[in-house]
């Protein structure tokens, strides 16, 4: 089946929830067995289904199958959080001793937790700061674990060479790892492109109407973990599945397997059944959406590029853009919502003219959101870091929701004028 198709039907299967033909939200923990026996099996194992919540639920699973789908992977795993998907993702093959190379452009959030928290655990992240794809690989030693990257870099809107990025990681005998958020599956799937591992929040486009956290990890089920010995973690017995090897018992879904039974068993940073509920809800608008946010985002990028007191402006669907044919190969439907742009005269004044744009930390919602990277997502970087994440004091990030684009436009033109006046 088609995207759209597969966002708003797939996987429903009504005969199993009396008939309801939206996905019930399974407010329940546990789960009873049929028999001791079913319970050994479950425990070990060696058949599926429900035990505990904090492992799995019937209103999670939906999600995952769903997202899985149309990332077009074998397996996914919802979280609470897409802080919390990349930490699974990350730790399901990565410890104490290990490294991961990725670029110094990401996701304030994300860099906090690579650079403090994995700083912390002995996990060493390096950062390149460079678009050269030789860089990254000269970054590369016999520790690295994965290559990361952002399908769009949030919040400098760079456009990863999914493509370049995935031959390197390879040709080492690492996975790539992705973070989608920004470009959602309906804008790019970068499995197509060789990445091996997708991670989202689920809280921004996928779910899409800000009102629910969320995170999720897909696997591929392309890569190859036992041809090396750099992912034990994988391919030898854990101890607490009485001497389980994933990448035998579960073949190509070892590493969701393992995202799940192991860490999400640990860490205990589920998604609420709630939430998913939320998300499915949003999943099946996301198409219909994802159009008008590229629609509008493209729209007010060509008038902010005619305005005179706008310094610059980064969207990558700008034939002017440096990432222009980036875009062109991996965002052929559009090139998501978020538009960069510096102001002239007084940012303060401008953030607080605006009456339509929402002055908050968010993005992928339905309603237009205006962010001052410098002076909230960013504020924990110091001047050295903000400036190796291209991020200067006049820089403002929008998302652009799905408002009327005749309003969208007066609303910036009135701050402008007030800021420059
Ligand atoms: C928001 C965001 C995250 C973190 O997700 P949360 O759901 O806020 O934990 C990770 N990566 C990107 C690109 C994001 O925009």
């Amino acid at each position: 089946m088609k995207f759209e198709t597969i966002a708003t039907q797939g996987f429903l299967e009504p005969q199993n929830n009396n008939h309801a033909i939206s996905m019930p939200i399974y407010a329940t923990t546990a789960y009873s067995f049929d028999s001791v026996q079913h319970a050994i099996d479950l425990f070990d194992l060696k058949v599926g289904g429900d035990i505990y919540t904090r492992l799995s639920n019937p209103s999670n699973d939906l999600v995952e199958k769903r997202i899985a789908e149309l990332e077009g992977g074998v397996g996914a795993l919802v979280t609470s959080s897409g802080q919390s998907a990349i930490l699974i993702a990350m730790l399901n093959i990565a410890g104490a001793g290990d490294e991961i190379v990725t670029s110094s452009k990401i996701y304030g959030g994300t860099y906090n937790l690579f650079s403090k928290t994995f700083k912390q655990i002995g996990i060493n992240v390096k950062f390149i700061n460079s678009d050269n794809l030789e860089d990254y690989e000269k970054a590369i030693t016999d520790k690295t674990k994965c290559l990361y990257t952002e399908t769009i870099g949030n919040p400098k809107l760079k456009v990863a060479d999914i493509e370049g990025l995935a031959k390197i990681a390879h040709s080492h005998g690492i996975p790539l790892i992705v973070d989608n958020t920004v470009a959602t599956p309906y804008l790019c799937r970068p499995f197509d492109f060789g990445a091996d591992i997708v991670v989202h929040s689920t809280t921004k486009y996928l779910s899409g109407h800000g009102n629910a956290m969320g995170g999720v990890v897909v696997d591929s089920g392309k890569f190859d973990w036992n041809q090396n010995s750099k992912f034990p973690m994988l391919t030898t017995p854990d101890e607490s599945y009485h001497g389980t090897i994933y990448t035998e018992a579960f073949k190509e879904a070892a590493f969701i397997v393992k995202a799940r039974a192991h860490l999400l068993r640990d860490l205990g940073c589920c998604q609420s059944p709630f939430n998913s509920y939320m998300t499915l809800l949003g999943l099946e608008t996301l198409h219909v959406r994802m159009d008008r946010h590229c629609e509008n985002a493209l729209e007010l990028a060509q008038y902010l590029e005619s305005m005179k007191d706008i310094n610059y402006v980064i969207y990558p669907g700008l034939k002017s853009s440096a990432d222009y044919e980036l875009a062109q190969k991996y965002l052929k439907k559009g090139a998501s919502s978020l538009v960069g742009f510096g102001v002239k005269g007084n940012g303060t004044k401008f953030i607080e003219a605006l009456k339509l744009f929402i002055h908050a930390t968010n993005l992928g919602d339905v309603r237009s959101i205006i962010t001052y990277p410098a002076g909230t997502t960013h504020r924990q970087l110091s001047d050295d870091q903000l400036e190796k994440a291209g991020i200067t004091k006049d820089f403002m990030r929008a998302s652009i929701g799905l408002e009327n684009i005749e309003d969208i436009k007066e609303d910036i033109t009135n701050a402008v004028k007030i800021a420059c006046s």
